[in-house]
């Protein structure tokens, strides 16, 4: 049952524990966490689960041998409802601790290494489940799934599964990740795939034998022009062929050309396509005599703009009218996030709603303090209302 009064409780709640936030807040961005530092990461997890325990929150550590450990917490697990899963990841892009990387705070602006990605939003999920608790909530499970590598797409670790064993079955997700200074809150992300394609030919010198050479390099670029016709923005579809690497002297015909490129989906079904029509320019003989080759590809899965994602996106706004939060918009981005984890299980789910601010994986990274309060505020009155969406 969702009450008036519980409002002002909340809100009272967040304005008398703001100075306790923003102190958890900076002795987590005043330890390195950058993705290669493990031993930073964990001790940013380590400080996360104790506070954790200290609300009565399960906390499970998930060890990583090489990459940041994974922690995982749940609250309320008693319920037999679906839980509400809060992501966030504990690494940053900094690799090294600067002066420039501790946290300060100027004009009502945060600073400091992930102080924006995305430490402030860590702080935040922890600060909604204390809300839900002070206010008598006692629905569902809330469970915490924090990466530690989330900055290397997890790459040569487990986290990925983990995080997907721990999220399925739950009714929504949010993740904390860096908020919009213009509240455009994500419901969905672009897909990337970056590879890698060669073309094989005949080497000749191009003044004694010309007819023996067969040219891999103009085999690429007649490729090359087909692949960048692929652009199709409008509909999710985007290609960048940018490296390419071939010949050695101007009088000897190029036998091997390689290029490198990525490019980005908005759905599952635009990677399809996009990759079929990638092999098939591929495979296709462009300059006879000369042979492409698909040599390989790492892929970063898309957040799709779903309908479930709009729902959850949609009770969202409604809350930040009802409360007076203000108006927040729906927003698709290209960069990628552990959103489409969530998402690609057909969990509704909403991302960037941690601080707001701008600059993020630059030294000029800022967040809005007040944003804080305001967005944990937020947050907890959507899930006092989460019943509406099923
Ligand atoms: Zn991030």
């Amino acid at each position: 049952m969702y009450m008036g009064n519980q409002r002002e409780i909340i809100r009272r709640f967040l304005y008398e524990n703001q100075a306790e936030m923003i102190s958890l807040w900076k002795r987590i961005v005043d330890i390195n966490s950058g993705t290669p530092n493990k031993r930073g990461t964990d001790e940013v997890c380590a400080v996360l689960a104790a506070e954790m325990k200290k609300s009565g929150i399960q906390v499970k550590i998930i060890e990583e041998e090489e990459n940041g450990n994974t922690l995982v917490g749940t609250w309320n697990p008693g319920s037999t409802e679906k839980p509400v899963i809060f992501m966030g990841h504990m690494d940053t892009v900094f690799n090294e601790q600067t002066e420039n990387g501790k946290f300060r705070i100027q004009n009502g602006k945060a600073y400091g290494h992930g102080v924006l990605d995305m430490k402030g939003g860590l702080v935040i999920s922890i600060y909604v489940c204390r809300a839900l608790q002070e206010c008598g909530y006692c629905g569902r499970p809330v469970k915490f799934v924090f990466a530690g590598d989330e900055e290397t797409a997890h790459s040569g670790g487990k986290t990925a599964e983990t995080m997907e064993n721990e999220i399925r079955g739950s009714c929504a997700a949010f993740n904390f990740e860096t908020g919009d200074i213009q509240d455009g809150i994500v419901v969905g992300r672009l897909g990337a795939g970056v590879f890698t394609i060669e073309t094989r030919g005949v080497a000749a010198h191009s003044g004694n034998n010309p007819a023996d050479g067969k040219n891999a390099l103009e085999a690429m670029a007649r490729k090359i022009v087909e692949l960048q016709n692929l652009n199709d923005i409008e509909n999710g579809k985007l290609m960048n062929v940018a490296v390419i690497q071939a010949g050695e002297k101007t009088n000897i015909i190029p036998e091997r050309c390689v290029a490198k490129g990525c490019f980005r989906f908005k759905t599952k079904e635009a990677y399809k396509e996009l990759k079929q029509k990638i092999l098939q320019i591929c495979e296709t003989v462009s300059v006879p005599g000369t042979q492409g080759v698909y040599i390989s590809e790492s892929k970063i899965e898309c957040m799709e703009p779903s309908r479930e994602n709009y729902r959850l996106f949609r009770l969202m706004e409604s809350v930040a009218e009802e409360t007076g939060y203000g108006p927040i918009h729906a927003k698709e981005v290209g960069g990628g996030s552990d959103s489409n984890i969530p998402a690609s299980l057909g969990i509704p789910t909403v991302c960037g709603v941690g601080v707001r601010g701008e600059y993020n994986h630059t030294e000029r990274e800022y967040a809005v303090v007040d944003s804080m309060a305001a967005r944990c505020e937020l947050i907890v009155n959507t899930i006092l209302r989460l019943d509406e969406l099923e």
